[in-house]
């Protein structure tokens, strides 16, 4: 079984419309959607849910109120400023309540509650899906507002991703990974055999993805260069062509800036389903570049 990471170094590079082109002509793989702070590969793939679970990265405080004796003290240790009087409280006497996003779950209040008013439970923060969709099995989340440990949910993701492999003879996993370097970047990559790297022909572009590739090749990961929209500023291409042959980085394909994309978007199709013109051919001369890459 193959694991093949589209990602990028900032948003809006089209790595999610690319992803779902690269679903669209893949034969037997399950997909996964690892970007789970804005996920929107569903958007295009629609998937039809048949599985739904609870998510929880970590723990977060709750007050009884029924023991609560109103002293203060919580509010007085919490760092976050999470713990404020509660106006709407019933029953007499000062009662504090916790605002469950500021709460960071360090449990000092549960530590020195003196009553033991305060419960430390584990806390509700996304779900997670498996689906149904017409290019194959798709494993999906949906991250709470405000929510954090986004690098657990990833890992989540492409761990049921594999099991769905397995027990369905999968022998390919596209995941759609997170943009930037940070931990839910490297939650998505480590381990995996091909990381393509979708970038597009700007400073900012070229910047981030001499930042992934840093990411990449700490991790010894096999990496491969997609560059979107290559036709708008050629001589930013030509350099990032430059700079990824200086770095041992293939450049797989450059992809022209073509409204096909956003049209294709508009009606959830992927762009080689939209059209089987100039772009979709260049989309699936990529893709067989991929295949080869993984050996
Ligand atoms: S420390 Fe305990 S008793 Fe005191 S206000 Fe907080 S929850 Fe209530
Ligand atoms: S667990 Fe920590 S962050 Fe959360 S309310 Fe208690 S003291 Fe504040």
């Amino acid at each position: 079984m193959k694991e093949v990471i589209v990602i990028s170094g900032k948003g809006g590079t089209g790595k999610t419309s690319i992803t779902a082109a690269f679903a669209s002509l893949a034969q037997n793989a399950v997909i996964a959607d690892c970007d789970v702070d804005a996920a929107d590969l569903h958007l295009i793939l629609e998937p039809d849910i048949t599985t739904e679970n609870n998510f929880s990265g970590g723990k977060t405080a709750v007050i009884n109120t029924d023991k609560c004796i109103g002293c203060g003290k919580c509010a007085n240790l919490c760092r976050f400023d999470a713990i404020h009087l509660d106006a709407k409280a019933t029953g007499g006497g000062k009662k504090f309540s916790i605002d469950p996003i500021s709460c960071e779950g360090c449990k000092v209040c549960v530590e020195f509650c003196p009553v033991r008013a305060i419960d430390f439970k584990d806390a509700l923060n996304g779900k997670w899906f498996i689906s149904k969709t017409r290019f194959g099995p798709m494993v999906h989340a949906k991250l709470g507002i405000a929510e954090e440990n986004s690098g657990k949910l990833v890992c989540l993701i492409r761990q049921k991703a594999k099991e769905i492999a397995k027990e369905q003879n999968k022998d390919l996993i596209i995941v759609d990974g997170s943009p930037g370097i940070g931990c839910p970047v490297i939650a998505s990559i480590t381990g995996a055999d091909l990381v393509i790297v979708v970038t597009e022909p700007t400073l900012s572009g070229k910047h981030d993805l001499d930042r992934v590739v840093d990411l990449t090749s700490n991790f010894g990961i096999k990496t491969a260069v997609c560059i979107n929209k290559a036709d708008i500023n050629p001589e930013i291409t030509e350099q990032i062509v430059e700079q990824a042959g200086k770095r041992n980085v293939k450049v797989i394909g450059k992809i022209a800036y073509d409204e096909s994309f956003t049209k294709a978007q508009i009606l959830k199709a992927a762009i080689t389903e939209y059209t089987g013109g100039f772009i979709a051919g260049e989309i699936k001369k990529i893709w067989q570049e991929i295949i080869y890459n993984l050996g």
